[in-house]
């Protein structure tokens, strides 16, 4: 038999895990090493060669990027679509079972899955409801409480108080929240897997069903999988079936949302005689990219330790650029973007890393000036702005009329007279008879409210079910459509003003798009608004429209790991960014920083840029910061500093000939500037220099301008002509 293809380009090492016997085994190895690719021939391996049925395999991966990138690759190699294989996130699959067994899981069949926003939404509505004061009791900590446990597999009634109030209270909140989540019918990502853990565990027949058919599992990223995760891996692999699972243990960077490193020796222990296979060789990086990483994950005490090397060529050193401000590294990033682009490189071949998602909108805002065209994985992706929730809110509540959390966003929205105290009395019903707060409105819509209030009700339930019934049977996309006009969503945010308003009303049309271009999968067997709902919760952010367009990719850190790219950018390598303020006195906190670093650092394949910023304000607040200390951490011999570009621009210079120099006045006199002088921005039009200060590349003017008022623009990039 040809086996060719599936062999090609492995290494012995590779070649000896993909043809391994079907026994447990872990790869163990360092970034770049064939890992994910491993997987893939693993898989395409036993499909074509061991002749096992895509249907007896199940792959595991960290994000639905990954999954989808996963099936096209062991397409490729086979040369024919594989249905039937399982292959998704732990929570698309926990998911996926819990759809097919709703019954056994003890939920509604028209369950929703609910975002950390919506969750958090929830809480701080259940603090109201009990009367709980919200500022000793924090959401986002009780948020933070319920989903530990959860990770953990603990449901409320495993909880012990010891004693301890406080706790206490968190407990009992955590069994109301549940119990509101119940009623319902509605889903956090943690209750996901533990809920499809669960199924297994407390159903015989379906986990003998399942064990008998997943064979063979397959699993990508396993450092980070929390209690959870490998609790229901352990139970479906607990028969015959064959876990395959390979990881780095200097990538673990999820452990602040439970995941354990400590799986990779728990693994061994679970499953006796388990194959180990380490990875030495990177094929990724240059010698220089990958010496740096291996360099700085040193500094790390715990670590099961590896040897890392390559045959690849030196490559060029890791350019570092110490940035004024974060304009001034959003500007030297763009430039060299720039010339990246003009030699005739992909644009999809550069990525921008940062440490925080709040990081991207500055960078955002020169590449939109530069005309540079990008995406963004992560931030506030597509199905977290708040038209697209508010319409799918509205989606929500005609697949299910219990979901209080869809209820409550558009009950009022957009305005129908449905006021405070309306919503008051409801919730109070719900309250007292334990229903939703669509029961709740029925019911006192008919013996409690005045006249107008009992109309507004009344419409607004009537408007949902004619929703209902006028797109039953309707396309997806139609049905999207429908409602976006029906429930004058569209209506009002086209008289929201400004930009804001377009791009809400624009982000709606997308929406009809994003449903249009939604291909149900077959193996979900679920109805398609269901599907496509789910889709949007899990998704988030993943489903783009402009997904194949030719962009600079922006992501943080955490949501590069897996993938690589000829040119990276890592921005904002400041102390108390980079590591991260929490995490510095934490030498726990600290190391796992130090790996995600190692990540950031990995993702490169030839070309490195790490850029630093004196000041950077974020979050509205100015910091002056030193650079990472992980940059230290670095051999010399690797790096190179970037000047600044010292030279200004033409037009300041060539005005600079005849000035008088005055000897109390601050750097930017010696480029022609003084107070008073009339300048002209190519963006922001006339103005008048207020203020000056700092030195050579470094100098930054304030200036007035007429229309666009006062700023401060650094000297050397702010190309202003004399007037
Ligand atoms: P990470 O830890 O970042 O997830 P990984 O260990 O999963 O990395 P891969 O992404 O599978 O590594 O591989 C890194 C790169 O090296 C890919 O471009 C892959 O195609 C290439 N590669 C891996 N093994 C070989 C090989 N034997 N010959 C040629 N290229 C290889
Ligand atoms: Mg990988």
């Amino acid at each position: 038999m040809d086996v060719t293809p599936i062999l090609e380009e492995l290494n012995d090492a590779q070649r000896q895990a993909v043809t391994a016997p079907a026994e447990p085994a872990l790869i163990i190895a360092g970034a770049g090493s064939g890992k994910t690719r491993v997987l893939v021939h693993r898989a395409a391996w036993l499909i074509d060669v061991e002749g096992v049925s895509p249907h007896s395999l199940l792959a595991v991966t960290f994000t639905n990027k990954a999954a989808a990138e996963m099936r096209h690759r062991i397409e490729e190699l086979l040369k024919v679509p594989v249905q039937h294989l399982w292959i998704g996130t732990f929570h698309g699959l926990a998911h996926r079972m819990l759809r097919r067994h709703w019954r056994e899981a003890k939920l509604p069949q028209g369950f929703q899955i609910i975002d950390s926003d919506d969750q958090l939404r929830l809480i701080k509505r259940l603090l109201k409801n009990l009367e709980v004061d919200d500022s000793r009791w924090v959401p986002k900590e009780i948020q933070w409480f319920i989903n530990a446990q959860k990770d953990e597999g603990l449901r409320p009634q495993h909880l012990d108080d010891d004693n301890d109030p406080n706790r206490r209270q968190m407990i009992s909140l955590y069994q109301s929240y549940e119990e509101i989540c119940q009623r319902g019918g509605l889903v956090d990502f943690a209750e996901l897997l533990l809920r499809a853990h669960e199924l297994l565990r407390d159903n015989d027949e379906l986990l003998a069903h399942y064990r008998r058919r997943f064979q063979h599992l397959l699993v990508d990223e396993f450092q980070d999988t929390n209690a959870i995760q490998y609790a229901w891996l352990r139970l479906l692999a607990g028969g015959d079936g064959v876990p395959f699972v390979v990881g780095d243990d200097d990538q673990s960077i999820y452990r602040w949302r439970g995941a354990r490193v400590e799986h990779i020796h728990q693994f061994q222990k679970d499953f006796p005689g388990t194959r180990v296979v380490k990875l030495e060789q990177n094929y990724r990086s240059t010698a220089t990219i990958l010496n740096a990483a291996n360099a700085v994950i040193a500094n790390n005490a715990s670590r099961l330790g590896k040897n890392l090397w390559t045959e690849g060529a030196e490559g060029e050193p890791i350019k570092v650029y110490s940035a004024y401000n974060e304009r001034d590294e959003a500007d030297f990033v763009i430039g060299r973007l720039r010339d990246w682009i003009d030699q005739g490189n992909l644009r999809a071949d550069s990525a921008i890393l940062y440490r925080s998602n709040a990081q991207s909108r500055v960078l955002e805002e020169g590449l939109i000036n530069a005309r540079i065209p990008y995406r963004v994985y992560g931030g506030l992706r597509f199905f977290e702005r708040m038209e697209i929730k508010d319409a799918l809110a509205y989606l929500r509540l005609i697949s299910n009329r219990d979901d209080d959390s869809s209820f409550e966003r558009i009950v009022n929205k957009p305005t129908r007279g449905i006021g405070a105290r309306t919503l008051e009395m409801m919730r109070a019903y719900a309250r007292a008879n334990a229903c939703s707060m669509w029961r709740a409105g029925g019911a006192i819509a008919s013996d409690d409210l005045n006249g107008r209030a009992a109309n507004a009700v009344n419409a607004f339930m009537s408007l949902i079910e004619r929703m209902a019934r006028e797109t039953q049977g309707l396309e997806l996309h139609d049905k999207v459509d429908h409602v976006i006009h029906l429930s004058g969503l569209a209506e009002f945010f086209k008289k929201e003003k400004g930009e804001k308003g377009e791009t809400r009303v624009e982000n709606l049309a997308e929406l009809v798009s994003a449903a249009k271009s939604f291909e149900p999968d077959p193996a979900e067997d679920m109805p398609p608004l269901d599907e496509f709902l789910a889709h949007a919760a899990l998704e988030a952010g993943e489903g783009q429209a402009d997904a194949w367009e030719d962009c600079v990719q922006l992501m943080t850190m955490h949501s590069a790991k897996g993938l690589e790219f000829p040119l990276v950018f890592i921005c904002g390598m400041e102390d108390g960014l980079f590591p991260h303020q929490r995490s510095i006195a934490d030498p726990h906190g600290l190391e796992e920083e130090r790996r995600l670093c190692y990540v950031g650092i990995t993702r490169a394949k030839q070309t490195l840029y790490i850029t630093h910023a004196e000041q950077r304000r974020l979050h509205g607040m100015d910091n002056f910061s030193h650079p990472s200390r992980f940059i230290a951490e670095i051999p010399a011999e690797h790096v190179e500093e970037v000047r600044p570009r010292v030279q200004v621009s033409r037009p300041l210079r060539s005005a600079a000939a005849p000035r008088r120099r005055q000897s109390a006045t601050a750097s930017g006199n010696e480029l022609g500037i003084r107070l008073g002088q009339h300048v002209r921005h190519k963006k922001f039009g006339d103005g008048v220099i207020l203020n000056c200060e700092g030195q050579g590349a470094h100098a930054r003017v304030e200036v007035n301008f007429e229309s666009a008022g006062t700023k401060w623009l650094v000297l050397s990039y702010a190309n202003l002509e004399l007037m």
